[in-house]
């Protein structure tokens, strides 16, 4: 049997790696000038941090992750989001006392044992932005804005919506409310949300059959629950947004797949993605340093999924990759004057690729030309070097030491 990627998969080839390195240049490009710095955090994490972070009740915890022993009786989790993982950054290195707040962005990739399908992977990667140690509605707003502008950039149209999920405390007043209306119509219920009515009965928002639907049309709902503070963050949220010129649906039923957000939630989705619509999604989550035991700090930010971005965002302008100079070796015996002058150009600032594969030289010649190659030395035993000008055809005989000069001088051969 051939070995193949694993399920859910896949290899970025070099077409597909010119198409991430713009979606990566954009990303530093926008969240760089306002302030964001770059952080990696490692692969995996103990499998603690994303059971606290994440939560419990997740999807993503119940049956997303990838944990494996490290042989001495701990659990490690390969890592299937970014926010818990930064958080345990900013607690470790005590970033509670540098300038608030921490502005940190990463482009890594993530895990999650998911069914794949078209826009959803087992191996996936995510642009995302955390600022940490601000409670302003500003921050919200410009996240946002941050994450509007990198979309916008890819040329990718996308739908917002927005919630406020209030405080925890609000939350849980309100989710018993939502307990007893789920309890008093669970025969209309699906197993699953019936199921789930004690453990996280919000996601019962989420459900696809029509039962639930019906029951859910009916629902109280958060939004009309928060109390003056919350309403007011919000309000101020959705007044930047008018100001920024960003449209936006509110979105009262939003559930997100993550337990730590307060407040603000939102999410970006596109048509032009079938079934897996959500682009990108984020919020604050003011109590999930506190509850990984660092000091209370409120926190907002987002996660765009990189594969999801490309697939919606189409055709992106790459540019070709280019070589000045193609080194053809004529003669054996020249190989290693070859081999020294495109090393000798690259460090002279020319793209220079040498021929590798023991072609005769008419079909080195053919390949230069494919390549797009701007000259082709010619390299034999004699005293002199042959360098052709691709373009006009040209070609003029030189001494080796001359050809690179003459290249970067771009002056005519004849
Ligand atoms: P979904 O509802 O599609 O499962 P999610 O709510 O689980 O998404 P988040 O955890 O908020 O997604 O992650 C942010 C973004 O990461 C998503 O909007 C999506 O673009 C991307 N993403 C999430 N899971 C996957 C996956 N398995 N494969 C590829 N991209 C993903
Ligand atoms: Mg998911």
């Amino acid at each position: 049997m051939k070995i193949q990627a694993p399920r859910g998969t896949f290899d970025v080839l070099p077409e597909d790696a010119a198409r991430r390195e713009l979606v990566e240049a954009h990303a530093k490009r926008i969240l760089g000038a306002a302030g964001y710095g770059r952080i990696e955090t490692p692969a995996f994490e103990a499998t603690e941090l994303f059971q606290r972070g994440v939560g419990e009740a997740t999807d993503i915890v119940q049956k997303e992750m990838y944990s494996f022993s490290d042989g001495a009786g701990r659990s490690l989790t390969l890592r299937p989001e970014g926010t818990a993982p930064v958080c345990r950054a900013y607690i470790e290195h005590g970033m509670h006392k540098w300038p608030q707040p921490v502005k940190l962005w990463y482009m890594s990739s993530f895990f999650r044992a998911e069914a794949p399908q078209k826009g959803r992977y087992r191996q996936f990667w995510q642009v995302g932005a955390e600022a940490i140690g601000s409670a302003e509605p500003e921050t919200d707003a410009e996240l946002i804005v941050l994450l509007a502008d990198l979309l916008d950039a890819l040329g990718i149209r996308a739908r917002l919506m927005i919630s406020s999920l209030g405080k925890p405390e609000t939350r849980a007043v309100y989710r018993e409310e939502l307990q007893s209306y789920l309890r008093a119509n669970s025969d209309q219920l699906s197993d699953e949300v019936r199921g789930r009515i004690d453990l996280n009965p919000l996601r019962a928002f989420d459900a696809i059959d029509p039962g639930t639907r019906a029951v859910m049309s009916g629902a109280p709902r958060l939004l009309d629950r928060l109390d003056a503070e919350d309403a007011a963050h919000f309000a101020t949220v959705r007044r930047l947004l008018d100001r920024a010129g960003i449209g936006y649906e509110i979105e009262p039923t939003l559930v997100r797949g993550l337990d730590y957000y307060t407040r603000t939630l939102f999410e970006f989705s596109s048509d032009a993605l079938g079934a897996q619509s959500g682009v990108a999604g984020g919020g604050r989550y003011d109590r999930l340093i506190e509850q990984l035991d660092g000091p209370p700090t409120p926190a907002c930010g987002w996660a765009a999924g990189v594969e999801r971005m490309l697939l919606a965002a189409g055709e992106l302008p790459t540019s070709p990759a280019i070589t000045d100079l193609y080194v053809a070796i004529a003669d054996q015996e020249a190989r290693p004057d070859a081999f020294q002058l495109a090393r000798e150009a690259r460090r002279a600032g020319l793209a220079a690729q040498l021929e590798l594969s023991g072609r005769s030289l008419k079909r080195q010649l053919a390949h230069a030309d494919r390549m797009g190659a701007g000259y082709v030395a010619i390299v034999g035993d004699g005293p002199t070097t042959g360098l052709k000008e691709m373009e006009s055809g040209e070609q003029r005989e030189l001494s080796l030491s001359e050809v690179i000069p003459t290249i970067l001088r771009g002056s005519r051969l004849t």
